[in-house]
């Protein structure tokens, strides 16, 4: 017997998360899906850290295009994120 209205969001997997890792972030998935990917990200540990560093990259991106004048080239915002990040060695 089919169950339309099920408690649980769709349960997805790492890489249905990733895939639709940027529409989330660019608020352009139906509630049903965007529920579905914040409540992996809220629960996997692996695809966490991917979301939030995008989500802080694309604050960024935003930051530089929305201020007409951006303190700090793009290039060295991105530089002192990936450092701030742990990704790049500082110096
Ligand atoms: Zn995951």
């Amino acid at each position: 017997m089919p169950d339309d209205s099920p408690r649980q969001p769709e349960a997805i997997d790492c890489a249905s998360a990733m895939r639709q890792l940027f529409d989330y972030l660019d608020g352009e998935l139906t509630p049903a899906r965007e529920l579905a990917v914040r409540q992996h990200l809220a629960l996997c540990a692996r695809c966490y850290p991917h979301f939030a560093f995008e989500q802080e990259f694309l604050r960024a991106l935003g930051k530089a295009r929305g201020a007409g004048a951006a303190p700090l080239p793009l290039r060295e915002r991105v530089m002192s994120a990936l450092t701030a990040a742990g990704f790049v060695a500082g110096g």
